[in-house]
């Protein structure tokens, strides 16, 4: 990946001048989003910067790892701090999504009112303007996207262990473990660098991916023996749960992390979604085999949403059986498939 020689120069001038740094990133966070905000975090703290990563809540349990030993605030349970910090910046990062609104409604509009620098590090399509912006959809993770900033900015002798670990969580957690997103070479010369620190993968693999509660493994076996919905003809299926089926199964941020990815497994299906009942709407992702079915598009003509070409995700207003009638006709009307 090539980055513009006058991005890095703004940036490095950025951050040279600025004291006190704030990392914002998106709405119920992800091992990339924690991933790249950490990794950024311990860059930055080598040049001695005053820095704090804000994230809109709380993350979920198996990342609580890379947090430790972090400043960082969540902004719903401290909104007050949070807006003095982000004032209080000289220099914000809007880190892993393509709008400051991904951070939710409240924090969203704060990043949007501050008149500090704002730089943009993303792989997400259609990305807003920003004073400096590194938006490059075809790579793996922002976490890479991370990677080829640092190491142009500070060389490869700058990773250290923190650095390393939060990068690889990311770049594991958007591949699926090396599974998708991940079919150029540089993602694996960029891992082969950040081992060269001495991180352990598999321990890093056990805390991300291995770190079930009984409640989570039980709710994924429910999911899939009872809500899984299939349109064979369609090369389609979903899944779909209730709120009461999440209470019943104790629901913790991050418990559906994945589902979706099983219905995939089904020999014969290139589309499907995830819904989940939430407080106000139903929360949708949508993942397709091949990039022909562009999930980025059909979330935002549909469904209120985003993301990438094969994995996105959007939101339902109605009552879970009304979202379910007008995604069924959708399936049925094969309206995944653009057809412009
Ligand atoms: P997930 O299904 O894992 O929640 O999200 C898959 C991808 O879609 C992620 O890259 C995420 O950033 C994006 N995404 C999820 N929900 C939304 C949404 O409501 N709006 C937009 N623009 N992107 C979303
Ligand atoms: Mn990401």
């Amino acid at each position: 990946m090539i980055l513009k020689n006058k991005d890095i120069t703004e940036l490095q001038k950025l951050i040279n001048n600025a004291k006190n740094i704030t990392i914002a990133t998106h709405i119920n966070p992800d091992g990339d989003a924690i991933g790249s905000c950490c990794g950024l975090y311990h860059y930055l703290n080598l040049l001695s910067k005053n820095i704090t990563i804000i994230i809109p809540n709380n993350a979920p349990s198996n990342l609580n790892f890379l947090l430790k030993n972090v400043n960082h605030i969540v902004f719903e349970e401290n909104v007050k701090q949070a807006k003095q910090t982000f004032i209080n910046s000289d220099l914000i990062f809007v880190m892993d999504m393509n709008n400051d609104n991904r951070s939710g409604d409240t924090m969203g509009k704060t990043i949007t009112e501050m008149n500090s620098n704002k730089v943009l590090i993303d792989h997400h399509v259609n990305p807003d303007k920003y004073n400096v912006s590194f938006s490059y959809p075809d790579v793996s993770s922002t976490c890479e996207v991370v990677f080829y900033i640092l190491k142009k900015l500070s060389g490869e002798k700058i990773f250290n262990k923190d650095i390393a670990t939060a990068l690889y969580s990311g770049i594991s957690t958007d591949t699926g473990s090396f599974s998708y997103s991940c079919n150029h070479s540089e993602v694996y010369t960029a891992v082969a660098s950040l081992l060269k620190t001495g991180i352990k993968v598999n321990k890093i693999h056990n805390e991300i991916f291995n770190t079930y509660s009984k409640n989570r493994l039980h709710l994924l076996g429910y999911a899939i023996s009872k809500k899984l919905k299939i349109f064979e003809q369609q090369r389609a299926a979903y899944i779909y749960l209730d709120k009461k089926e999440l209470d019943y199964y104790h629901y913790q941020p991050g418990d559906l992390e994945g589902v979706v990815n099983y219905c995939l497994k089904l020999d014969g299906i290139d589309f499907c979604a995830l819904l989940s009942e939430r407080d106000n709407k139903i929360k949708m992702s949508f993942r397709s085999t091949d990039e022909k079915i562009d999930v980025n598009k059909f979330a935002n003509k549909y469904w209120n949403g985003g993301g990438h070409v094969m994995a996105s995700g959007g939101k339902g207003f109605e009552s879970m059986n009304e979202v379910r009638e007008k995604l069924e006709q959708q399936i049925k009307n094969m309206d995944f498939i653009s057809k412009d």
